[in-house]
């Protein structure tokens, strides 16, 4: 075993896993002395930011119900004056990655620390990496203060998450245990947790699409979400998260989607330049052909294969290819225009990579 040179800052998040644990959140806000609370909710779980406002009674000094995805700037100023005209103590977030992602901005802006409560797949609440779009761009960077200090892990509230989403926003997850296998900077405990988190995603996901109501299922694509968080957030993104970046901040493309239909080109192209993760990926995956595999789960799943689904013109393929290779200028082996452009090529059609 040949152990490369590493830096690890370990991500120092409590994590409380179990069906029902909402029902922990007021003893948890109670043991971060928190006593004014900011409430960000996704607009489809209102209603249980509604039970929660009660529970918490008058510590809610402030609420956000309904987010956008992508962070636009001027929605994170919004939240920010709201949190300080409310001087809020802490910043509770309710929803998928554009909740966290409201919350991270407001704690960039204010230090106000964020408890967490995922209810999709996009594993945002276990990195320190914020994103704000402004201007057809979307810039990301690492704070440790964004990272959110207690997360809420209750696999119940994702039983009512839509197949379609569930299945992007599983495929999501998976991209950040994919990328983590790749990253040149992973410190080596990180391997172990993405292909853990590969396992557990890639069995449950097809579980929960075929038994939406089923907590097993449920827990266990959620479990899958957390280590893939925890293993983005131990490493610099790479080409895919690069890509989609630029996809869903210029070009306005669903996120999980665009994830979905870009993993399984990205871990071809991989396939030619890293034989080492490649190897550890289709041990996880059990199959001898993972970007196949990974397009036959968006597949069977019925997640997103094709940019062309989601709007993407072929005719943006060139600067889409231009923008990545602009972000990606300062790696020791940059990807070059070409190869870009041909892995857009190939997602916008949505065939199966070979
Ligand atoms: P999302 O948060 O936009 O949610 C997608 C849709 O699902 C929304 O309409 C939401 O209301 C609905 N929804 C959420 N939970 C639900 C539930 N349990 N039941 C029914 N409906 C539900 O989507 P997402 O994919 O979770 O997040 C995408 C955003 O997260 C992007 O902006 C992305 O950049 C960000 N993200 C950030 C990181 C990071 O580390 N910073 C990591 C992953 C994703």
């Amino acid at each position: 075993m040949i152990i490369h040179d590493f830096v690890y800052e370990p991500p120092s998040a409590r994590v409380i896993f179990a069906p029902r644990s909402r029902g922990r959140v007021p003893e948890e806000v109670s043991r971060l002395s928190a006593e004014r609370v900011l409430m960000i909710a996704t607009r489809a779980m209102k209603p249980h930011a509604d039970v929660l406002v009660q529970w918490l009674g008058s510590t809610v000094s402030a609420r956000i119900d309904g987010v956008t995805q992508h962070v636009p700037a001027e929605k994170a100023r919004e939240a920010a004056l709201i949190a300080t005209d409310a001087d809020v103590d802490l910043v509770m977030c309710l929803g998928g990655g554009s909740a966290i992602g409201l919350a991270k901005a407001v704690a960039k802006d204010t230090g106000q620390p964020i408890l967490a409560i995922p209810t999709t797949y996009a594993g945002s609440e276990m990195t320190p990496i914020w994103g704000v779009t402004e201007g057809g761009r979307k810039s990301t960077g690492r704070e440790p203060r964004v990272l959110p200090r207690v997360v809420v892990y209750d696999p119940e509230l994702t039983v009512s998450l839509p197949a379609s989403t569930s299945a992007a926003s599983g495929m999501n997850a998976l991209a950040h245990c994919v990328e983590g296998l790749f990253a040149a900077d992973a410190p080596p405990i990180t391997g172990p947790i993405a292909q853990e988190g590969i396992r557990a995603l890639s069995t449950s996901l097809p579980l929960v699409i075929e038994h939406p109501d089923d907590l097993y299922a449920r827990s266990a694509a959620l479990y899958g979400a957390w280590l893939a968080g925890w293993t983005l957030g131990t490493v610099r993104m790479g080409v895919h998260h690069t890509i989609c970046h630029v996809l869903g901040g210029t070009f306005g493309l669903s996120h999980a989607g665009t994830h979905s239909v870009v993993l399984p080109h990205v871990t071809a192209y991989n396939a030619t330049v890293a034989r080492e993760p490649m190897a550890a990926l289709a041990r996880s995956l059990s199959t001898a052909d993972p970007a196949g595999a990974l397009w036959d789960l968006a597949h069977s799943t019925g997640a997103p294969t094709a940019l062309a689904d989601l709007g993407f013109h072929r005719q943006d393929v060139e600067t889409a290819a231009e923008m990545v290779v602009e972000a990606r200028a300062s790696d020791p082996h940059p990807i070059t225009k070409e190869e870009v452009y041909l892995l857009l090529l190939a997602a916008h059609d949505g065939a199966r990579p070979t």
